[in-house]
């Protein structure tokens, strides 16, 4: 789609009215008062979106037939490819774990795919049907429940923990799974939902609505039930087993912390950084920072507000890497199936730790940042 001359739009975060020059190749318009990004302009946008969530495409379809990891331990060699990796689990009784870990690392980046490559061959082709602005919506509600780089991490960190245990070879499918994760990433990043919805509605720069008082003292309350529920589950995910260890019939649980601990015992610092970061760390700033920025609107602080908004856009980016551990758990269960002489396991904590970052990934969507620009007046 050609760059725009000038336009005029509202900032839907703050609801100011910035006019907004033409923009050159790489140029992203920033709104002056909240720095949300309003516009961005990249050369052959739509282009790069088709072709990058293409090749993804072709790179998921090479992920799924051949060899992805190969384990080799006491003389018995044992390969997985991701579909028999999910049937595993399926067949261990682990349903809830094999439906989240093919939902967030095949079938929803697969779906996120085929809807860029809808939008942008309807932008190309300037043809608007009528089903278009429902695949966009999907799309957008689709992406941050997209996980594939995520598991791609989860991977390497299960690869690193049980180096000791075995000897660990990675196959053809997890190449291609590498380049999916990173076109997926690039066509993602390449596609600007502003400009899409511009065209979307020929030009016509949609105007936000103010919130009314109603909508944010619903987004007030939801936001705290859904911190409440995570502090909750956030109890058994660290006090209960993540995963247990089956070594010649001997099972060891191991807890999140225990894990990040043994692999710093066992001198991986990097990986015990990540573990902790993510499954610790994150989380629990994750719920602080989003009930302070809860109550600084409940109680209609007006101070400090871009600080507060920069905050809520880092704790909105970083939150699905808790998912890391989770991952590193499917991983070792899918793979690590040897009866006595050496078995993996899911322990209770996995689901429950999986509800904390689902439930706190909710609570940062239900929580309205614009809320923070413009506190609601109390009718009293
Ligand atoms: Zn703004």
């Amino acid at each position: 789609m050609k760059n725009h001359d000038s336009l005029a739009l509202v900032c839907e975060q703050c609801h100011t009215e910035v006019k907004i020059p033409s923009l050159e190749h790489k140029q992203r318009a920033v709104c002056p008062v909240c720095h949300h990004t309003l516009i961005a302009y990249k050369r052959n946008g739509t282009e790069k979106v088709l072709a990058f969530a293409f090749s993804a495409l072709m790179f998921l379809l090479l992920s799924l037939p051949f060899n992805f990891l190969t384990f080799k331990a006491s003389g018995q060699k044992h390969s997985i490819d991701l579909p028999s990796g999910i049937t595993v689990l399926i067949e261990h009784d682990y349903l809830s774990l094999a439906i989240i870990t093919s939902l967030a690392t095949v079938l929803l980046p697969g779906a996120v795919l085929i809807g860029l490559i809808v939008l942008a061959l309807a932008q190309l082709n300037n043809h608007k049907p009528f089903y278009l602005p429902r695949v966009f919506q999907l799309v957008k509600a689709l992406l941050p429940w997209s996980m594939a780089e995520i598991f791609l991490v989860g991977t390497l960190v299960s690869l690193i923990k049980i180096t000791e245990l075995a000897d660990v070879s990675i196959g053809m499918s997890f190449y291609a799974f590498i380049g999916f994760s990173a076109f997926t990433a690039i066509s993602i990043a390449q596609f600007d939902t502003t400009r899409f919805a511009l065209w979307l509605r020929q030009g016509e720069a949609p105007s936000p609505k103010p919130l009314s008082q109603a909508q944010a003292n619903a987004s007030i309350q939801r936001t705290w039930a859904l911190l409440f529920t995570a502090c909750l589950l956030y109890i058994p995910a660290n006090v209960l087993p993540i995963m247990y260890t089956e070594l010649f019939g001997q099972e060891t649980p191991n807890t999140i912390i225990g894990g990040v601990i043994s692999l710093w015992e066992s001198g991986s610092y990097p990986v015990a950084l990540i573990i902790l970061i993510a499954s610790v760390i994150v989380p629990v700033a994750k719920i602080i920072i989003l009930a302070w920025l809860n109550y600084s609107v409940q109680r209609q602080k007006t101070n400090s507000q871009l600080l507060r908004v920069r905050y809520y856009r880092a704790t909105e980016a970083i939150g699905r890497w808790s998912m890391i551990d989770v991952f590193v758990v499917a991983v070792l269960v899918a793979l690590i199936q040897m009866g006595n002489t050496l078995s993996i396991y899911p322990g209770q904590a996995a689901l429950a730790f999986c509800a904390v970052v689902f439930v706190t990934m909710i609570a940062a969507m239900t929580f309205d940042s614009r809320l923070i620009w413009q506190p609601w007046k109390k009718q009293q």
